[in-house]
């Protein structure tokens, strides 16, 4: 059950801002404004494309602060078992990461919202998720997937995403105690706000 919605700012200047939180059963979701290289949960989630080679967006930015190991890793991956379909997800280590873990998913591609693309960016969280809780982690950090470079309008993605992970946490007694969607822009930022606020006062109300 959800037992309340928090709104606090921190205001420490160069700090990650904090401004919403969401407590469901014993697990903690909340935004920030920040890089999620710079997450220390136990996994941070990229927003990988099929091919695991690395790319734009919060991709290059997990491997370039994550070092070699983790494209190695990939390619092992895909050398076993192909590329990676959208909605599905599979986990590396961190290497020169914070975070110990990366779990690795891909979003869908925007061609209009009639293509399935809300399921697939609900499975990518779900799948996700899913791993961490196979693994037994407590804490893991989202970027917004499909929201660069694979145009999915963030209002729509938003709300899917706050409400695929509050669902999965509300229907668990896992290891999760926390989920943080890390938010690199201020626009996304602000829309992912918005959302978990208009969430929560249907959740409440
Ligand atoms: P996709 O191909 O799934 O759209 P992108 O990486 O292009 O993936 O964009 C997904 C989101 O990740 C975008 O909202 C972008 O602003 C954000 N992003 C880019 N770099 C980072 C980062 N270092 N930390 C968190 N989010 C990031």
């Amino acid at each position: 059950m959800i037992i309340g919605l928090l709104l606090t700012n921190n205001g420490v200047e160069n700090m990650e801002r904090q401004i919403t939180e969401f407590i469901i059963n014993q697990a903690k979701l909340s935004i920030v404004q920040g890089d999620i290289t710079k997450q220390n949960t136990d996994a941070i989630v990229n927003a990988a494309n099929s091919s695991l080679m690395g790319g734009g967006g919060v991709d290059g930015a997990i491997h370039k602060a994550g070092g070699p190991t983790i494209l190695k890793e990939c390619q092992q991956i895909v050398a076993r078992q192909g590329r990676l379909p959208a909605g599905k997800a599979v986990i590396t280590k961190g290497g020169n990461l914070k975070a110990k873990h990366v779990i690795h998913t891909v979003g869908p591609i925007w061609r209009g919202g009639e293509k399935g693309e809300s399921e697939i960016l609900a499975s990518a969280y779900r799948e996700s998720l899913k791993l961490a809780m196979e693994y037994k982690f407590n804490s893991i950090s989202f970027p917004s997937i499909s929201t660069g470079a694979y145009s999915y309008p963030v209002d729509k993605a938003s709300v899917i995403a706050l409400k695929t992970v509050i669902n999965t946490l509300r229907n668990s007694t896992d290891t999760i105690r926390e989920v943080i969607f890390v938010l690199y822009n201020n626009q996304i930022f602000k829309a992912y706000t918005s959302a978990l606020k208009e969430l929560a006062k249907q959740q409440i109300s």
